[in-house]
C-alpha cells in the first residue's frame, strides 16, 4: 500500500500542511493565508482566530462564540454590541 496521501479538499494534489483549525491535510492550492479555504470562508471575521459558528442578528457577519453576546435570544457580535446600547 503506498502512503502517498492527497489533498483532502480538492483530491487532485500532494499534501503540504496541515490546517491547524480543522487538522485537514492539504495541498497548496487548498492553502489561504495558513489555513485551508474551508476554514478560511467560515472563520470569525472579528478575531481570525477560530471558525465562525453564528451570525450576527444586525449585520450578519460570521463570528465566533467569543466575539458574539447573546441579548434576548439574538446574536449580536462585539462590534454591533458596542455601537448599540441595551
Ligand atoms: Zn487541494
Ligand atoms: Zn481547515
Ligand atoms: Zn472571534
Ligand atoms: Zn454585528
Amino acid at each position: 500500500m503506498s502512503d502517498s496521501r492527497i489533498c483532502e479538499i480538492c483530491e487532485k494534489e500532494a499534501i503540504e500542511a496541515e490546517c491547524p483549525l480543522c487538522k485537514r491535510q492539504i495541498g497548496k492550492s487548498c492553502l489561504s493565508e495558513n489555513i485551508c479555504v474551508i476554514c478560511n470562508e467560515t472563520l470569525c471575521i472579528n478575531c481570525k482566530n477560530q471558525l465562525s459558528d453564528r451570525a450576527c442578528n444586525i449585520c450578519g457577519l460570521l463570528v465566533c462564540e467569543d466575539c458574539s453576546v447573546k441579548i434576548n435570544e439574538e446574536i449580536i457580535c462585539l462590534n454591533c454590541s458596542s455601537k448599540r446600547r441595551f
